[in-house]
Protein backbone atom coordinates (compact mmCIF):
# COMPACT_ATOMS: atom_id res chain seq x y z
CA UNK A 1 0.00 0.00 0.00
CA UNK A 2 1.36 3.63 -1.14
CA UNK A 3 2.25 5.78 2.01
CA UNK A 4 0.52 9.11 1.78
CA UNK A 5 3.35 12.00 1.91
CA UNK A 6 1.80 14.70 4.53
CA UNK A 7 1.23 18.10 3.42
CA UNK A 8 1.38 21.57 5.31
CA UNK A 9 -2.68 22.36 5.45
CA UNK A 10 -2.24 26.19 4.96
CA UNK A 11 0.83 26.48 2.03
CA UNK A 12 0.14 22.48 0.58
CA UNK A 13 4.08 22.14 1.01
CA UNK A 14 5.20 18.54 1.69
CA UNK A 15 7.19 17.20 4.54
CA UNK A 16 10.20 17.00 2.36
CA UNK A 17 9.67 20.62 1.54
CA UNK A 18 9.63 21.78 5.30
CA UNK A 19 11.66 21.78 8.26
CA UNK A 20 9.31 20.93 10.71
CA UNK A 21 5.58 19.84 10.06
CA UNK A 22 3.00 20.58 13.41
CA UNK A 23 0.24 17.99 13.45
CA UNK A 24 -3.60 19.28 14.25
CA UNK A 25 -6.44 17.44 14.79
CA UNK A 26 -7.46 17.47 10.99
CA UNK A 27 -4.37 18.92 9.36
CA UNK A 28 -0.67 19.79 9.46
CA UNK A 29 1.39 23.20 9.60
CA UNK A 30 4.30 23.97 8.50
CA UNK A 31 7.08 26.61 10.53
CA UNK A 32 7.03 28.86 7.64
CA UNK A 33 2.93 29.14 8.25
CA UNK A 34 3.71 29.34 12.20
CA UNK A 35 6.26 32.91 11.19
CA UNK A 36 3.15 33.90 8.77
CA UNK A 37 0.50 34.02 10.91
CA UNK A 38 2.85 35.12 14.16
CA UNK A 39 3.45 38.60 12.06
CA UNK A 40 -0.35 38.76 11.12
CA UNK A 41 -1.39 38.34 14.56
CA UNK A 42 1.06 40.85 15.76
CA UNK A 43 -0.05 43.53 12.50
CA UNK A 44 -3.77 43.18 14.30
CA UNK A 45 -2.74 43.66 17.86
CA UNK A 46 -0.62 46.18 17.28
CA UNK A 47 -3.63 48.33 15.16
CA UNK A 48 -5.45 48.20 17.79
CA UNK A 49 -2.82 49.77 20.09
CA UNK A 50 -2.05 52.26 17.74
CA UNK A 51 -4.16 55.43 16.71
CA UNK A 52 -5.01 56.34 13.48
CA UNK A 53 -2.72 59.72 13.72
CA UNK A 54 0.18 57.02 13.99
CA UNK A 55 0.27 57.84 18.00
CA UNK A 56 1.13 54.15 19.70
CA UNK A 57 1.43 54.35 23.41
CA UNK A 58 4.88 53.12 24.85
CA UNK A 59 5.09 52.63 28.39
CA UNK A 60 8.60 52.74 30.10
CA UNK A 61 9.61 51.56 33.24
CA UNK A 62 10.33 54.67 35.22
CA UNK A 63 14.22 54.26 35.52
CA UNK A 64 14.05 54.21 31.68
CA UNK A 65 11.64 57.04 31.79
CA UNK A 66 14.26 59.07 33.74
CA UNK A 67 17.64 58.25 31.76
CA UNK A 68 15.94 59.68 28.63
CA UNK A 69 14.93 62.83 30.78
CA UNK A 70 18.61 62.71 31.38
CA UNK A 71 19.61 62.98 27.71
CA UNK A 72 17.51 66.23 26.84
CA UNK A 73 17.25 68.06 30.85
CA UNK A 74 20.00 68.44 32.77
CA UNK A 75 19.63 67.93 36.72
CA UNK A 76 16.88 68.30 38.12
CA UNK A 77 16.87 64.82 39.52
CA UNK A 78 13.71 65.43 41.84
CA UNK A 79 11.61 66.37 39.14
CA UNK A 80 12.68 64.05 37.03
CA UNK A 81 12.49 61.14 39.29
CA UNK A 82 8.87 62.64 40.65
CA UNK A 83 7.43 62.89 37.10
CA UNK A 84 8.98 59.47 36.08
CA UNK A 85 6.98 57.79 38.71
CA UNK A 86 3.75 59.77 37.97
CA UNK A 87 3.86 59.15 34.52
CA UNK A 88 4.40 55.53 34.53
CA UNK A 89 1.68 55.21 37.27
CA UNK A 90 -0.68 56.99 35.04
CA UNK A 91 -0.41 54.80 32.13
CA UNK A 92 -0.16 51.38 34.51
CA UNK A 93 -3.85 52.90 35.69
CA UNK A 94 -5.02 53.20 32.39
CA UNK A 95 -3.88 49.55 31.29
CA UNK A 96 -5.72 48.95 34.82
CA UNK A 97 -9.02 50.50 33.32
CA UNK A 98 -8.56 49.01 29.72
CA UNK A 99 -8.56 45.49 31.83
CA UNK A 100 -11.09 46.18 34.24
CA UNK A 101 -13.50 47.17 30.94
CA UNK A 102 -12.90 43.74 29.78
CA UNK A 103 -13.61 42.42 33.05
CA UNK A 104 -16.44 44.46 34.31
CA UNK A 105 -18.33 41.21 35.17
CA UNK A 106 -15.41 39.98 37.13
CA UNK A 107 -15.19 42.95 39.32
CA UNK A 108 -14.43 41.66 43.05
CA UNK A 109 -14.61 43.81 46.11
CA UNK A 110 -11.24 44.16 46.74
CA UNK A 111 -11.14 46.30 43.13
CA UNK A 112 -8.83 49.22 44.33
CA UNK A 113 -9.55 52.11 41.96
CA UNK A 114 -5.70 54.07 41.04
CA UNK A 115 -6.47 57.76 40.88
CA UNK A 116 -5.01 60.06 38.51
CA UNK A 117 -1.55 61.30 39.45
CA UNK A 118 -1.40 64.65 37.82
CA UNK A 119 1.29 66.70 38.63
CA UNK A 120 2.70 70.19 39.65
CA UNK A 121 5.85 71.36 39.14
CA UNK A 122 7.15 74.59 40.74
CA UNK A 123 10.59 76.18 39.50
CA UNK A 124 11.34 79.50 38.15
CA UNK A 125 10.73 80.52 34.79
CA UNK A 126 13.48 78.83 32.17
CA UNK A 127 14.68 75.81 34.59
CA UNK A 128 13.19 73.12 32.17
CA UNK A 129 9.40 72.45 33.37
CA UNK A 130 7.97 72.79 29.74
CA UNK A 131 11.22 70.91 27.96
CA UNK A 132 10.36 68.19 30.96
CA UNK A 133 6.84 68.16 29.91
CA UNK A 134 7.73 67.76 26.64
CA UNK A 135 10.69 65.66 26.62
CA UNK A 136 8.27 62.97 28.16
CA UNK A 137 5.51 63.11 26.14
CA UNK A 138 7.39 62.52 22.93
CA UNK A 139 9.44 59.20 24.91
CA UNK A 140 5.72 57.69 25.47
CA UNK A 141 4.82 58.76 22.11
CA UNK A 142 1.31 60.81 22.75
CA UNK A 143 -0.32 63.82 21.82
CA UNK A 144 0.99 66.63 24.21
CA UNK A 145 -0.22 70.59 23.77
CA UNK A 146 1.51 73.32 25.94
CA UNK A 147 -1.39 76.07 27.11
CA UNK A 148 -1.27 79.11 29.24
CA UNK A 149 -3.89 79.30 32.33
CA UNK A 150 -3.70 83.24 31.72
CA UNK A 151 -5.74 83.23 28.88
CA UNK A 152 -8.97 81.44 30.52
CA UNK A 153 -11.43 83.36 32.30
CA UNK A 154 -14.68 81.45 33.56
CA UNK A 155 -17.31 81.10 32.14
CA UNK A 156 -18.90 84.86 30.98
CA UNK A 157 -16.12 87.05 30.85
CA UNK A 158 -13.79 87.62 27.52
CA UNK A 159 -11.35 85.13 27.01
CA UNK A 160 -11.22 81.46 26.54
CA UNK A 161 -13.45 78.73 28.06
CA UNK A 162 -11.15 76.38 29.76
CA UNK A 163 -12.32 73.28 27.72
CA UNK A 164 -9.98 74.77 24.68
CA UNK A 165 -7.31 73.59 26.58
CA UNK A 166 -8.51 69.98 24.72
CA UNK A 167 -8.73 71.85 21.52
CA UNK A 168 -5.09 72.66 21.40
CA UNK A 169 -4.88 68.75 22.37
CA UNK A 170 -7.09 67.64 19.18
CA UNK A 171 -5.60 69.93 16.98
CA UNK A 172 -2.15 68.52 17.56
CA UNK A 173 -3.46 65.06 16.72
CA UNK A 174 -5.36 65.67 13.81
CA UNK A 175 -8.93 65.74 16.09
CA UNK A 176 -7.82 61.92 16.91
CA UNK A 177 -10.15 61.66 20.16
CA UNK A 178 -8.86 57.99 20.86
CA UNK A 179 -5.22 59.59 20.85
CA UNK A 180 -6.30 62.82 22.85
CA UNK A 181 -7.86 60.80 25.43
CA UNK A 182 -4.41 59.26 26.23
CA UNK A 183 -2.71 62.69 25.93
CA UNK A 184 -0.48 65.16 28.24
CA UNK A 185 -1.38 68.35 28.74
CA UNK A 186 0.77 70.83 30.37
CA UNK A 187 -0.56 73.90 31.71
CA UNK A 188 2.03 76.87 32.16
CA UNK A 189 1.67 79.98 34.61
CA UNK A 190 -0.56 77.83 36.98
CA UNK A 191 0.33 80.05 39.29
CA UNK A 192 -1.04 83.46 37.84
CA UNK A 193 -4.45 81.85 38.36
CA UNK A 194 -4.06 82.05 42.38
CA UNK A 195 -6.65 83.69 44.25
CA UNK A 196 -5.76 86.98 45.76
CA UNK A 197 -5.88 86.53 49.21
CA UNK A 198 -4.93 89.85 49.57
CA UNK A 199 -8.09 91.28 46.95
CA UNK A 200 -10.54 92.95 49.08
CA UNK A 201 -12.96 93.56 46.11
CA UNK A 202 -16.56 91.52 46.42
CA UNK A 203 -16.72 91.18 42.82
CA UNK A 204 -15.83 88.04 41.18
CA UNK A 205 -11.68 88.35 40.17
CA UNK A 206 -12.05 86.95 37.05
CA UNK A 207 -8.29 85.06 35.95
CA UNK A 208 -8.55 83.35 39.29
CA UNK A 209 -10.92 81.68 41.43
CA UNK A 210 -13.17 80.83 38.52
CA UNK A 211 -10.61 79.60 36.57
CA UNK A 212 -9.29 77.00 39.33
CA UNK A 213 -12.99 75.79 39.41
CA UNK A 214 -13.26 75.22 35.66
CA UNK A 215 -10.36 73.29 35.24
CA UNK A 216 -11.55 71.27 38.49
CA UNK A 217 -14.11 68.86 36.40
CA UNK A 218 -11.57 69.09 33.87
CA UNK A 219 -8.27 67.68 35.98
CA UNK A 220 -10.65 64.56 37.26
CA UNK A 221 -11.88 63.24 34.30
CA UNK A 222 -14.94 63.79 33.14
CA UNK A 223 -16.77 63.82 29.54
CA UNK A 224 -16.21 67.48 27.81
CA UNK A 225 -17.81 68.94 24.90
CA UNK A 226 -15.35 70.76 23.05
CA UNK A 227 -15.43 73.50 20.42
CA UNK A 228 -13.05 71.98 17.52
CA UNK A 229 -11.70 75.47 16.75
CA UNK A 230 -11.50 76.57 20.30
CA UNK A 231 -12.47 80.09 21.88
CA UNK A 232 -15.68 80.14 23.14
CA UNK A 233 -18.77 77.65 22.08
CA UNK A 234 -21.61 79.22 20.14
CA UNK A 235 -24.96 77.93 20.75
CA UNK A 236 -24.70 76.15 17.30
CA UNK A 237 -21.15 74.56 16.84
CA UNK A 238 -20.73 70.94 16.14
CA UNK A 239 -18.83 69.87 19.44
CA UNK A 240 -16.46 66.60 19.87
CA UNK A 241 -16.90 64.84 22.83
CA UNK A 242 -13.31 64.56 24.42
CA UNK A 243 -13.29 62.01 27.88
CA UNK A 244 -10.26 63.26 30.11
CA UNK A 245 -10.40 60.53 32.58
CA UNK A 246 -6.86 59.02 31.24
CA UNK A 247 -5.24 62.68 30.17
CA UNK A 248 -2.12 63.45 32.01
CA UNK A 249 -2.06 67.08 33.24
CA UNK A 250 1.25 68.81 34.73
CA UNK A 251 0.76 72.27 35.09
CA UNK A 252 3.75 74.30 35.94
CA UNK A 253 4.28 77.74 37.74
CA UNK A 254 7.13 79.81 39.04
CA UNK A 255 5.06 81.05 42.29
CA UNK A 256 7.40 84.20 42.87
CA UNK A 257 7.20 84.42 46.24
CA UNK A 258 6.54 81.26 47.50
CA UNK A 259 10.13 80.92 49.51
CA UNK A 260 8.51 83.35 51.47
CA UNK A 261 5.64 81.02 52.46
CA UNK A 262 7.85 78.33 52.86
CA UNK A 263 10.18 79.47 54.91
CA UNK A 264 7.11 80.83 57.49
CA UNK A 265 5.99 77.64 57.43
CA UNK A 266 9.58 75.54 58.26
CA UNK A 267 10.23 78.08 60.74
CA UNK A 268 7.39 77.87 62.44
CA UNK A 269 7.93 74.04 62.82
CA UNK A 270 11.13 74.06 63.81
CA UNK A 271 10.80 75.93 66.76
CA UNK A 272 12.00 74.70 69.60
CA UNK A 273 14.07 72.08 67.69
CA UNK A 274 17.88 72.12 67.39
CA UNK A 275 18.04 72.27 63.93
CA UNK A 276 21.77 72.13 62.25
CA UNK A 277 23.08 74.33 60.79
CA UNK A 278 23.69 72.19 57.53
CA UNK A 279 20.09 72.02 57.20
CA UNK A 280 19.11 75.71 57.89
CA UNK A 281 22.10 76.87 55.00
CA UNK A 282 20.38 74.20 52.84
CA UNK A 283 16.88 75.69 53.28
CA UNK A 284 17.74 79.30 53.09
CA UNK A 285 19.99 78.14 49.69
CA UNK A 286 16.85 76.70 48.27
CA UNK A 287 13.67 76.16 49.95
CA UNK A 288 11.53 74.95 46.79
CA UNK A 289 13.09 72.02 47.68
CA UNK A 290 10.50 71.70 50.77
CA UNK A 291 7.26 73.21 48.31
CA UNK A 292 4.37 71.03 49.35
CA UNK A 293 0.65 71.82 49.00
CA UNK A 294 0.37 73.82 52.12
CA UNK A 295 2.49 76.36 50.51
CA UNK A 296 0.66 76.29 47.53
CA UNK A 297 -2.88 76.73 48.85
CA UNK A 298 -1.13 79.52 50.67
CA UNK A 299 0.54 80.86 47.88
CA UNK A 300 -3.73 80.75 46.28
CA UNK A 301 -4.19 77.44 44.62
CA UNK A 302 -7.66 76.11 46.00
CA UNK A 303 -7.58 72.55 47.99
CA UNK A 304 -10.06 71.10 45.64
CA UNK A 305 -7.76 71.87 42.74
CA UNK A 306 -4.63 71.13 44.56
CA UNK A 307 -6.23 67.38 46.17
CA UNK A 308 -6.67 66.97 41.66
CA UNK A 309 -2.80 67.66 41.63
CA UNK A 310 -1.85 65.32 43.85
CA UNK A 311 2.31 65.20 42.84
CA UNK A 312 4.28 68.11 43.56
CA UNK A 313 7.77 68.39 42.75
CA UNK A 314 9.95 71.19 42.30
CA UNK A 315 13.00 72.41 39.77
CA UNK A 316 16.10 74.09 40.81
CA UNK A 317 17.40 77.69 39.80
CA UNK A 318 19.91 77.09 36.94
CA UNK A 319 23.28 77.77 38.17
CA UNK A 320 26.46 78.27 36.19
CA UNK A 321 27.72 74.41 36.34
CA UNK A 322 24.09 73.54 34.58
CA UNK A 323 24.00 76.76 32.18
CA UNK A 324 27.62 75.28 30.82
CA UNK A 325 26.64 71.84 30.48
CA UNK A 326 22.85 72.84 28.71
CA UNK A 327 25.38 74.68 26.10
CA UNK A 328 27.16 70.86 25.30
CA UNK A 329 25.03 67.94 27.21
CA UNK A 330 21.70 67.41 26.01
CA UNK A 331 21.07 65.66 22.63
CA UNK A 332 19.94 68.58 20.73
CA UNK A 333 22.14 71.30 23.08
CA UNK A 334 22.83 74.57 21.47
CA UNK A 335 26.30 74.30 20.80
CA UNK A 336 25.53 70.50 18.89
CA UNK A 337 22.96 72.77 17.05
CA UNK A 338 25.54 75.35 15.57
CA UNK A 339 27.87 72.46 14.88
CA UNK A 340 25.13 70.84 12.83
CA UNK A 341 23.88 74.76 11.25
CA UNK A 342 27.86 74.58 9.97
CA UNK A 343 28.02 70.97 9.24
CA UNK A 344 25.58 71.78 6.48
CA UNK A 345 27.57 74.67 4.91
CA UNK A 346 30.71 72.40 5.11
CA UNK A 347 32.38 74.64 7.19
CA UNK A 348 33.66 73.05 10.74
CA UNK A 349 32.98 75.08 13.74
CA UNK A 350 35.29 75.17 16.69
CA UNK A 351 34.41 76.92 19.85
CA UNK A 352 37.01 77.78 22.58
CA UNK A 353 35.94 76.52 25.94
CA UNK A 354 36.70 80.24 26.99
CA UNK A 355 33.51 80.86 24.78
CA UNK A 356 31.53 79.10 26.81
CA UNK A 357 32.27 80.02 29.86
CA UNK A 358 32.18 83.63 28.78
CA UNK A 359 28.71 83.03 27.46
CA UNK A 360 27.44 81.36 30.58
CA UNK A 361 28.99 84.79 32.17
CA UNK A 362 26.91 86.88 30.04
CA UNK A 363 23.81 84.77 30.88
CA UNK A 364 24.04 84.90 34.46
CA UNK A 365 24.89 88.73 34.22
CA UNK A 366 21.84 89.80 32.49
CA UNK A 367 19.71 86.92 34.47
CA UNK A 368 18.48 85.46 30.59
CA UNK A 369 18.87 81.82 32.43
CA UNK A 370 18.69 78.73 30.01
CA UNK A 371 16.54 80.59 27.45
CA UNK A 372 19.10 83.65 27.24
CA UNK A 373 21.78 80.80 26.21
CA UNK A 374 20.86 81.13 22.80
CA UNK A 375 20.25 84.68 21.95
CA UNK A 376 24.00 85.00 23.21
CA UNK A 377 24.96 82.02 20.59
CA UNK A 378 23.07 84.08 18.26
CA UNK A 379 24.52 87.74 19.07
CA UNK A 380 27.50 86.24 18.85
CA UNK A 381 27.53 83.91 15.73
CA UNK A 382 25.17 86.12 13.35
CA UNK A 383 27.75 87.90 11.66
CA UNK A 384 29.70 84.53 10.54
CA UNK A 385 26.72 83.11 9.36
CA UNK A 386 26.24 85.91 7.58
CA UNK A 387 29.09 86.02 5.83
CA UNK A 388 30.66 82.82 5.64
CA UNK A 389 28.42 80.36 3.69
CA UNK A 390 29.97 83.26 0.47
CA UNK A 391 33.21 82.69 1.12
CA UNK A 392 35.36 79.31 0.65
CA UNK A 393 36.36 78.98 4.27
CA UNK A 394 36.10 75.59 5.31
CA UNK A 395 37.36 76.12 9.32
CA UNK A 396 35.74 78.76 11.62
CA UNK A 397 37.14 79.27 14.87
CA UNK A 398 34.98 81.01 17.42
CA UNK A 399 37.95 83.02 19.72
CA UNK A 400 36.77 84.70 22.76
CA UNK A 401 38.06 87.80 21.62
CA UNK A 402 36.03 87.36 18.76
CA UNK A 403 32.80 86.38 21.06
CA UNK A 404 33.62 89.24 22.95
CA UNK A 405 33.67 91.92 20.29
CA UNK A 406 30.34 90.67 18.63
CA UNK A 407 29.22 90.92 22.10
CA UNK A 408 30.05 93.89 23.01
CA UNK A 409 28.31 95.20 20.19
CA UNK A 410 25.56 93.57 20.23
CA UNK A 411 22.01 95.92 20.64
CA UNK A 412 20.89 95.05 24.22
CA UNK A 413 17.63 94.49 22.81
CA UNK A 414 18.61 91.40 21.28
CA UNK A 415 19.50 89.86 24.55
CA UNK A 416 15.82 89.45 24.99
CA UNK A 417 14.56 85.69 26.64
CA UNK A 418 12.88 84.32 23.58
P1 LIG B 1 10.10 76.72 31.90
O1 LIG B 1 8.97 75.92 31.34
O2 LIG B 1 10.57 76.20 33.23
O3 LIG B 1 9.86 78.19 31.92
P2 LIG B 1 11.53 75.73 29.61
O4 LIG B 1 11.39 74.28 29.84
O5 LIG B 1 10.63 76.32 28.59
O6 LIG B 1 11.37 76.52 30.96
O7 LIG B 1 13.05 76.04 29.28
C1 LIG B 1 13.42 76.97 28.30
C2 LIG B 1 14.60 76.47 27.50
O8 LIG B 1 15.77 76.48 28.32
C3 LIG B 1 14.44 75.04 27.05
O9 LIG B 1 13.89 74.97 25.77
C4 LIG B 1 15.85 74.52 27.06
O10 LIG B 1 16.49 74.83 25.86
C5 LIG B 1 16.52 75.30 28.14
N1 LIG B 1 16.58 74.61 29.43
C6 LIG B 1 16.05 75.05 30.59
N2 LIG B 1 16.33 74.23 31.59
C7 LIG B 1 17.06 73.22 31.08
C8 LIG B 1 17.67 72.04 31.63
N3 LIG B 1 17.56 71.75 32.93
N4 LIG B 1 18.33 71.23 30.78
C9 LIG B 1 18.45 71.52 29.48
N5 LIG B 1 17.92 72.62 28.91
C10 LIG B 1 17.23 73.47 29.68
Amino acid sequence: MAKTTLHCSFCGRSRDEVKILIAGQEGHICEGCVSHAVDIVDQEVNAKTESKSGYKLTVKKPVELKQHLDEYVIGQDEAKKILSVGVYNHYKRLQQNNTQVKSKKEKTEDDVEIEKSNVIMVGETGTGKTLLAKTIAKLLNVPFAIVDATVFTEAGYVGEDVESILTRLLQVCNYDVDAAEKGIVYIDEIDKIARKSDNPSITRDVSGEGVQQGLLKLLEGTEVLVPPQGGRKHPDQKLIKVNTQNILFICGGAFDGVDKIIARRVNTNSIGFNVNKQLQDDMKNNLLKYVNAQDLKTFGLIPELLGRLPVVTYLNPLDKETLRAILTQPKNALVKQYNKLFDLENIELKIEEEVLDFMVEKAMEYKLGARGLRSICESILTDAMFELPSTDIKEFTLTIAYARDKFDHVKMGMLKVA
